[in-house]
């Protein structure tokens, strides 16, 4: 029982065992390897497409970062592999239809594999793909920026809109913290910042189990929590790109994915404050402005939600209080890697603002913090509350 808990990350592909939340659990990705130096391990997974047309892509950042050696060391081992690379100068792939039709379009007849060298939308897109044409695809991960790389939803721009669509688990996960620990110093923070939410979304788990009823892996929390310990503890590294603190940042990300995948809900790794970062893209995209990375707006929102956890304590019970960080907390982790903190850091309008505390709860049925307040009759008082504290009092 619970076997996973004493398990390495890399020893979890494939694993299956009866939890004790009443539930077995499995775990359907074929390979993991996490740790410095580990790119040659992608050619031992991909070794049974050997004789298939293998399709990678790429963009021209994550080409520099990785996908040429990947590229030079599986034509050198054999493989009959396409390339594509997405062109964006300077700026970033935002994956939309054109994108998705793009990868398809490169897919040569009876291709067996899909590569993927990436992050967020190589990431989101060859999952995607995979999902829809039956073809397993290798991520070789070139940032630890986001939760994604062990899940299988793989949220879209369509028609102008963001849409999470249910997708497929990788493969193998092939991520060598010598390419990562060298990715852009914001994605870094995107990735801390979407480990960061993960303390308050254990705290909401936790409330909606004890308020509403919703069932809650015991198991996962443990994982989630330790892996948070661990980057914590190891916060310091993190802006001087120490290995260890990366890897500790790789893990808990990548845990918190496996975490997903076992409960087949994405509750370990997201509550009320990815609703106010949910609430925020939206709107971005509505109006064609930039909408940050993920984890940027994921973090900034999460001292936000520890501060309604702290205005609701009195109706809050005591095991999910005991699990929700204090603001102070949040602020100063964020502060400490640099990361920004305040939704006026990403130009979030005040207006925008404080629609995201009063409607955050609409953004999905999922029981929080911000249901909770709307529940007692609170959620304008706290909104105007917070709003004021960071914007100033409304003139
Ligand atoms: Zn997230
Ligand atoms: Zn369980």
């Amino acid at each position: 029982m619970n076997e996973i808990l004493n398990m390495a990350i890399n020893d979890m592909a494939g694993t299956s065992f009866d939890c004790s939340c009443g539930e077995h659990h499995t775990f359907d990705v074929k390979h993991i390897s996490m740790g410095k130096g580990v790119l040659p391990d992608l050619l031992k997974f991909a070794e049974p497409f050997k004789g298939q047309p293998v399709t990678m892509i790429s963009d021209n950042h994550t080409f520099d970062a990785a996908g040429s050696r990947v590229l030079k060391m599986m034509d050198e081992a054999g493989f009959d592999v396409n390339s594509h690379t997405f062109q964006t100068g300077d700026g970033i792939l935002i994956p939309d239809e054109g994108v998705v039709g793009r990868v398809l379009m490169e897919l040569r007849p009876n291709t067996g594999l899909i590569v993927s060298v990436g992050s967020g939308t190589l990431n989101d897109t060859a999952k995607y793909v995979s999902a829809r044409t039956g073809i397993p695809y290798i991520i070789v991960c070139t940032a630890p920026s986001m939760d994604g790389y062990l899940a299988d939803g793989a949220p879209l721009i369509k028609a102008g809109r963001k849409i999470s669509f249910v997708a497929t688990l990788p493969y193998a996960v092939v991520g060598d913290t010598d390419i990562m620990k060298e990715a852009p110093m914001h994605l870094i923070h995107a990735g801390f910042g979407d480990c960061l939410g993960k303390l308050t979304a254990l705290a909401d788990w936790y409330l909606a189990r004890e308020i509403a009823g919703d069932k809650c892996c015991e198991t996962c929390v443990t994982l989630v929590q330790r892996a948070l310990d661990k980057l914590i503890a190891n916060v310091e590294g993190i802006a001087k790109r120490e290995d260890e603190a990366i890897l500790a940042l790789i893990e808990a990300l990548n845990l918190t994915g496996v975490t997903m995948a076992l409960v087949g809900i994405s509750r370990p790794a997201s509550g009320a404050e990815h609703m106010l970062s949910h609430f925020w893209e939206m709107d971005f995209i509505a109006r064609n402005k930039f909408p940050e990375l993920h984890g940027i707006k994921v973090g900034i929102a999460t001292p936000i939600i520890a501060e309604i956890f702290e205005i609701m304590k009195d109706d809050i019970p005591d095991v999910a209080m005991e699990l929700a960080p204090t603001k102070e907390e949040c602020i100063d982790l964020l502060t400490k890697v640099g990361a920004p903190v305040l939704p006026t850091d990403i130009g979030i309008e005040r207006d925008l603002f404080y629609n995201s505390i009063v409607g955050g709860y609409t953004v999905r049925n999922r029981y929080s913090v911000l249901q909770l307040a709307v529940d007692k009759g609170r959620i304008e008082e706290i909104a105007k509350t917070i709003t004021d504290r960071i914007y100033g009092p409304e003139a």
